[in-house]
């Protein structure tokens, strides 16, 4: 696979986008930048082109790894009565969603309320608290012990964040939030702010295209059945309201972030992770998409079409 030619191919299209400015300190970035690796299961190894080893902010690919250590720690039943598994049409930080469902519980872990949610839902332990705990079990699904939290980032989004405040206190006001408002936020905040590479997210898509065993070691790290459901979801989910047109023209179960993230993982095959801030109206990655795109088609993994 020729991953050079497919970056210069679409890094291009990384003009074609905003940097996500609503948060000032991702404003920063520099926009023409675009990294691509991928973790292939069979070979058990990765190849890698363009800013693979940049760091950026996770954003919204958090809410699979919060997502996950919540099943982990409190088991499927228990998470999947706090949050449902439905697609809402409606942009990633919309109030209305939460209507919809009532007051039973947020549509899905992947909008900024059903993740706010889920956040409240992991316990402090004796010794560590919440984020302490996401970004130990981040460091190990990623397979990446450097990875840091930017201070700056989550303090950016503190201060701009009142979107996100408002659908902490609608939850909390209808009973759907397990912990006060300003943990929960603090926590949500800063799993979205911490530092990744491309790579990372290859590992993390790797982890979930191995149904829940980490390749690089052969441990178990999540179950089978929480692999299998958060790959569902993020096909119906996992790009926001755009899910359903990319689900028919790329194929395969995604999740990006506004940081510029997009992880995919494509079932028994392969791990992919990419990196190129400027994003789309509804906070999708332009130029990775096109990339993810060009990389589907040439692997043969678009799971519609092959
Ligand atoms: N931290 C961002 C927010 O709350 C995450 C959104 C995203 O990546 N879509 O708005």
């Amino acid at each position: 696979m020729n991953l050079e030619q497919i970056v210069k191919n679409n890094l291009p299209n990384s003009q074609k986008g905003r940097v996500a400015d609503y948060i000032p300190a991702l404003g920063k970035v520099a926009p023409k930048q675009l990294g691509i690796v991928v973790y292939d299961l069979k070979k058990n190894n990765i190849e890698q082109a363009g800013d693979s080893r940049v760091r950026f902010a996770i954003e919204s690919i958090s809410k699979v790894i919060t997502f996950l250590y919540a099943v982990n720690q409190l088991g499927m039943e228990y998470v999947t009565q706090h949050v449902g598994a439905r697609q809402t049409g409606f942009p990633f930080n919309s109030i209305l969603n939460l209507e919809i469902e009532g007051d039973h519980h947020p549509l899905n872990p992947f909008v900024n309320a059903g993740a706010i949610a889920v956040t409240s839902l992991v316990k402090a332990t004796n010794s560590m608290q919440p984020f302490e705990q996401i970004i130990r079990f981040t460091r190990d699904i990623c397979h990446d012990p450097q990875i840091t939290l930017s201070t700056e980032i989550s303090e950016s989004e503190e201060r701009t964040g009142d979107m996100d405040r408002s659908l902490a206190y609608y939850l909390k006001a209808k009973g759907m939030l397990k912990a006060n408002v300003p943990l929960s936020l603090k926590t949500y905040f800063k799993q979205c702010s911490m530092m990744v590479t491309a790579a990372d997210l290859a590992n993390l898509g790797a982890v979930l295209a191995n149904n829940g065993i980490k390749p690089w070691d052969n441990e178990r790290l999540i179950s089978s059945e929480a692999a299998t459901y958060t790959k569902s979801l993020m096909m119906t989910t996992g790009l926001y309201n755009e899910s359903g047109k990319y689900s028919a023209i790329i194929g395969v179960p995604t999740k990006s972030g506004v940081g510029g993230g997009l992880m995919t993982a494509v079932p028994n095959k392969y791990g992919i992770g990419i990196f190129s801030p400027p994003l789309d109206k509804s906070g999708n990655s332009i130029a990775g998409l096109s990339a993810l795109n060009e990389l589907s088609q040439k692997l043969k993994v678009d799971i519609f079409r092959y």
